[in-house]
């Protein structure tokens, strides 16, 4: 299968990660969404079945210059790889030419800066004069330049966290999400220059043509996804002169369905909560006079 002509635009294109972190949770998140794909035999491309939308297969870090050139139209990449491509443009004197259209909720991961364990605190605040290795030299750059300090930044590709025991560099600034990479290596975090996760990236202005509806499309499922994500549907029964201490547990709740049980003072509850249904929750509920409580996955909602 040859390339989808880009000529062509009554499709949407979308750059994925290949494979990695964010490959499998980036067509998850569009299977939700009601996609489905099959792939090319080379598997550079997923053509869409149920949605005008094809996926275009690639490193993560190709992602934003395929978005800058047009080849692909949106992408789901880390917040970290679009910020540090848009603030290499930013230091070249041109204002990133995409920018993020949401957050994604998965991917999640710091870009901090580490220095060696035994260093005491004080030294750890001192970064002026040391050498400070990253793979992102942009966003290393613009935050010691916000800040007034002068060390100098030490690009490398990969293996950022062993440069202080090879001699390479003082301290790092690389991502982290449980920290045992840098635990491993003898390292501890100071300071979080970004949160980071999965995002949807796209162009600065909006499509001028039949791509606009497409994308309008899948953002509303985004957003109704994603909006879901932790959301429980709750059902149970109380006395009626317990309800107003009941909704009093459920600020998070949207409109509570209350149903009257025939021939008695009890009602039957009914609501969507938005935040996570803890047991501790329902407990709280239970003493409060709920019963026959139950919490029942929401998957799909249209409001
Ligand atoms: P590719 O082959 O596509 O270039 P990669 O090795 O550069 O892959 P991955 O390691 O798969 O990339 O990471 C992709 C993204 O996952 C990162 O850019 C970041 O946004 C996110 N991520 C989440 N947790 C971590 C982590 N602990 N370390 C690195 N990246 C993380
Ligand atoms: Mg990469």
């Amino acid at each position: 299968m040859s390339a989808p002509n880009r000529a062509v635009r009554d499709r949407l294109r979308i750059a994925v990660q290949k494979s990695g972190r964010l490959a499998e949770p980036a067509r998850a998140l569009l299977a939700s969404c009601g996609y489905a794909w099959r792939e090319t035999r080379d598997h550079l491309f997923c053509i869409g079945e149920t949605m005008p939308i094809d996926l275009l297969l690639v490193r993560d870090d190709d992602i934003p210059g395929l978005l800058a050139d047009g080849t692909c139209d949106l992408g789901i990449v880390g917040r970290n790889v679009l910020l540090e491509r848009a603030g290499e443009c930013v230091l070249a004197g041109a204002p990133a030419p995409f920018r993020e259209w949401r957050g994604l909720g998965f991917g999640a991961c710091k870009l901090a800066l580490a220095v060696p364990q035994q260093w005491g605190e004080a030294q750890a605040l001192a970064l002026d004069g040391l050498r400070i290795a990253t793979s992102y030299p942009a966003l290393l750059t613009q935050w010691l330049d916000e800040r007034g300090i002068a060390a100098e930044v030490v690009t490398l590709s990969g293996s950022v966290e062993i440069a202080p025991r090879l001699g390479k560099a003082d301290a790092i600034c690389d991502l982290v999400s449980s920290g045992a990479t840098l635990a491993a290596n003898q390292l501890r975090a100071t300071d979080v220059l970004l949160e980071s996760e999965a995002v949807l990236a796209g162009p600065v202005a909006p499509f001028g043509d039949a791509r606009a509806e497409i994308a309008a499309l899948l953002l509303r499922r985004f957003d109704a996804v994603l909006g879901l994500r932790d959301s429980k549907l709750l059902l149970f029964q109380a006395a009626s002169c317990n309800v107003p201490a009941l909704m009093a547990l459920l600020p998070d709740a949207e409109q509570p369905t209350v149903m009257r049980v025939d021939g008695t003072d009890r009602v039957a509850l009914q609501a969507v909560c938005r935040g996570a249904v803890t047991w501790q929750r329902l407990e709280d509920l239970k003493r409060a006079g709920a019963d026959a409580l139950l919490v029942v996955p929401v998957e799909r909602m249209l409001a």
